[in-house]
């Protein structure tokens, strides 16, 4: 009886500690992808905001490699406490559609903290590419086929389904060219080693408006406060080409849930705080509503995200490499 009553007097007091204590030390936050790149920015972003309420210390780490999966699987081993942490994109509802053999699934293997912000994507070309928009640029591929690369971020990675959803629109084959992130992709995008790449806003607007790349169209369902000029996809021919970069947090399965609420409420805070919202404004960013950033909402939002995408990804598989 002594023993039972001890037994359950530790479990049950067990949550109610951490919830007070959570977290007394620094907390991790793996990044799949380089630094510089538009998760990373988003993360850093981020992290910032969050300590603030945490009151401790959110270190960024960068496990760019294979699209994202090396950093995901970081986090795959690590401790179900609450003090490692993975932000990804919409990355982790198509890594599985392009990489059927993983063995980790996305909406088994993980706790959910909650989502962050949607970014939109631009396809962007080198300077030196001829075609100046981006009726002139679709004739130039007919003709030049897969003469012409297209960079991405490495397999399953949004810019890599953004080029293979292009292909498969124009019909036509690229060569591709996978990178360990956006970054050093976007880099030779800007020395000219590379003709094309499709990526998130939050680090293309930059070049775009210093004029170091050629802009050809963005991947959202209305023009860009920040581009107003530039056209979307969608308008210049491609229907329907939407993609939206979608950014969220995930803990490992089996994180106690007085952490996963801790955490989801100082991402709530974070949404809630003008210099984060601000931040992510300044970069083409639009920071999800508050009842986007619980465990509930990202675990529904990434199904449904997984079952638009999988079809698609299935129809275009004739482009995969
Ligand atoms: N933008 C990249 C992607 O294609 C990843 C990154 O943020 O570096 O998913």
């Amino acid at each position: 009886m002594f023993i039972r009553t001890v037994a359950a007097s530790f479990v049950l007091a067990t949550p109610v500690a951490m919830a007070s204590s959570f977290p007394d030390h620094a907390v991790t936050l793996i990044v799949p992808f380089s630094a510089g790149g538009p998760t990373d920015v988003v993360a850093r972003h981020l992290a910032k905001a969050m300590e603030k309420s945490l009151k401790q210390t959110i270190v960024v780490e960068n496990r760019p490699s294979a699209g994202g999966i090396v950093g995901v699987e970081k986090l795959l081993r690590s401790a179900a406490d609450g003090y490692t942490l993975l932000i990804h994109n919409i990355g982790m509802s198509t890594v599985k559609s392009i990489n059927p053999q993983l063995q980790f699934d996305p909406q088994k293997d993980f706790s959910y903290v909650g989502e962050v912000a949607d970014v939109p994507m631009t396809l962007v070309g080198k300077r030196a590419l001829q075609p100046k928009d981006f009726g002139s640029l679709r004739s130039y591929l007919q003709e030049h086929g897969k003469s012409i690369n297209i960079s991405n971020a490495g397999i399953g990675t949004a810019s890599h389904l953004c080029a293979l959803m292009l292909m498969s629109k124009l019909k036509l084959d690229m060569t591709m060219i996978p990178y360990k992130g956006a970054a050093p992709a976007l880099t030779d995008l800007q020395g000219g080693q590379v003709d094309l790449l499709c990526d998130q806003i939050t680090t293309t607007l930059s070049p775009i408006q210093a004029n170091r790349v050629k802009s050809y169209g963005t991947t959202s369902r209305k023009r860009l406060d920040s581009l107003p000029n530039l056209p979307t996809l969608s308008e210049q021919g491609l229907k329907d080409f939407e993609i939206n970069v979608w950014h969220a947090i995930y803990a490992p399965k089996g994180t106690p849930e007085p952490a996963i609420d801790r955490l989801s409420e100082a991402l709530q805070a974070a949404l809630a705080d003008k210099q984060f919202t601000d931040s992510m404004f300044k970069l083409g960013a639009v920071p999800v509503s508050a009842d986007r950033a619980t465990p509930a909402s990202l675990e529904q939002h990434l199904g449904s995200q997984i079952s638009l995408w999988s079809p698609l990804i299935e129809q275009s598989s004739v482009y995969l490499k």
